[in-house]
């Protein structure tokens, strides 16, 4: 029994879900991929009229799934309806722009005429985490099968309510049988999978560890493979930056899923001048948040996903204190519940600064120079996104340049977008989703030789 679900809130047992044997994979592979045969050959329309309907149901019944995500992994009911929303946008963006993307392109090398096209390659293995488990399924799978690739989807095994429901949307949309389906395996099993002659790609969305075991597989069985792993961002804010805007969007950044996202910002940057007073609104603004039931609109901050996950922040948070971080405002745990907390003094070397916290941490820092401040943001191991808060556009543009970032963020929180690529550099990963870039990762990029120009 991997796949086990329990309410972080109730701390009470979903339900338990039995893995797939061995004998299942093997014939969950063959389908895939005399799904894949089929499939493939829909026309481009055809794919979208799908994925039109996905969108369209999901616009329908967007309460319904966001009760079931908040129920399995603790989200806030607003934030989960913000999720199953946000990916019928994202079908809707590609409804809209795959012709584009996906457009075969032609040219004359001298007198020859030649092609490009993009096809699609067969089953892609999707590795995915709990955090958003609608939106990080939906970002990467609904590229892939517009390509015209059939997915496998190993999701995280507290998640597995949400992984039979958006198995059952792609049926009750239309798709043909098979073309998307839901693995239940281990960890310890994906090999299964990735070794498998019949997958042709390979992207997994989760930690560092995860990542280096996953890239070590395929790399062994010579399969693409595109990782979207953890993050500690930095959030900078500048001397002329206006504080008050600058403490509301960190509080955002921070506290997004209850600090569970890998772009949250997570190391607050903040110039030496500016510190006292970021500080005193900051613990302000903190003081208006209460830890609560998930399900109430009322409730500010929600649990984390599981008791484990607490346990390692309380863990991190110990940590950094023993390593000279000096704790302002202490976290109080009730279960999964765990209240803001602000460390003050983080420096490279501290936990709080090395590491990815993943829960409500604000890690405070100072520095004196813009010099300083780039060199510290890019002190750390990970590289997914950077807020720099300011005014000075000389400034901010040096920030863009030489920040070692996926992405940096002027004056925001860093946010995925399905129009924006996403994805890191270092230790956050490779590759992109979203956008043009997103789509393409798994496309077989096919030249053709037309013969001579006549
Ligand atoms: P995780 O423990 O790595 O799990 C993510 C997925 O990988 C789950 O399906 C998990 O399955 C599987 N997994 C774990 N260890 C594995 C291994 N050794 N081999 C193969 N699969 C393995 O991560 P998490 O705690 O669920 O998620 C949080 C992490 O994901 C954070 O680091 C966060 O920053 C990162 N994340 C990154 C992005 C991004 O786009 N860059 C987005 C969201 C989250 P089981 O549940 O069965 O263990």
């Amino acid at each position: 029994m991997a796949y086990k679900s329990f309410n972080p809130f109730t701390l009470q047992e979903i339900a338990s879900y039995p893995e797939h044997t061995v004998e299942e994979i093997q014939s969950m592979l063959g389908r895939s991929n005399s799904a894949f045969l089929g499939w493939r050959r829909y026309s481009l329309n055809k794919r979208l009229e799908r994925v039109s309907q996905i969108a369209d149901h999901l616009e329908d019944n967007y309460r319904h799934y966001a009760i079931v995500i908040s129920q399995e992994m603790g989200k806030k009911i607003e934030e989960a309806n913000q999720e199953v929303i946000k990916c019928a946008l994202l079908c809707r963006y590609y409804i809209k722009h795959s012709g584009e993307f996906l457009k075969k392109k032609s040219w004359e090398i001298g007198r020859d005429s030649v092609r490009i096209q993009y096809d699609a390659q067969g089953a892609i293995f999707g590795v995915m985490p709990w955090n958003y488990p609608f939106w990080q399924v939906f970002r990467f799978a609904i590229p892939n099968l517009i390509l015209g690739n059939t997915i496998l989807l190993k999701h995280a095994s507290n998640v597995g309510g949400c992984a039979n429901q958006i198995e059952s949307i792609f049926t009750l949309s239309g798709f043909p049988k098979d073309v998307y389906q839901n693995v239940r395996v281990s960890s310890s099993r994906v090999e299964e999978l990735i070794g498998s002659s019949l997958v042709r790609g390979v992207s997994l969305t989760g930690s560092e560890n995860a990542g280096r075991s996953v890239a070590e597989i395929s790399g062994r069985h010579l399969k693409k493979v595109v990782l979207e792993l953890g993050g500690s961002n930095s959030f900078i804010v500048l001397p002329d930056a206006s504080i008050r805007k600058a403490v509301k969007a960190a509080v955002q950044a921070r506290l997004v899923n209850s600090g569970q996202s890998c772009i949250s910002g997570k190391r607050f940057i903040v110039h030496k001048s500016l510190l006292p007073e970021f500080t005193k609104i900051l613990l302000s603004e903190l003081s208006e948040f209460r830890v609560g039931d998930p399900m109430l609109a009322s409730t500010s901050l929600a649990p984390l996903a599981r008791l484990d996950l607490v346990d390692e922040l309380e863990r991190q948070i110990l940590l950094s204190i023993e390593q000279g971080a000096k704790c302002i405002l202490r976290p109080e745990r009730r279960g999964c519940m765990i209240s803001p907390t602000v460390l003050t003094k983080v420096k490279p070397g501290n936990v709080a600064f090395d590491e990815e916290l993943f829960g409500p941490v604000f890690s405070l820092c100072s520095y004196n120079t813009l010099d300083q401040a780039i060199e510290l943001s890019n002190s750390s191991r990970f590289g997914l996104g950077a807020t720099v808060f300011g005014r000075n556009k000389e400034h901010l543009e040096r920030f863009a340049n030489e920040l070692d970032e996926g992405a940096v963020f002027f004056n925001y929180p860093v946010r995925s977008n399905p129009a924006l690529p996403f994805g890191g550099v270092k230790n956050s990963g490779f590759g992109r989703e979203m956008g043009i870039y997103g789509m393409l990762e798994f496309a077989n990029i096919k030249s053709v030789f037309l013969g001579k120009k006549k």
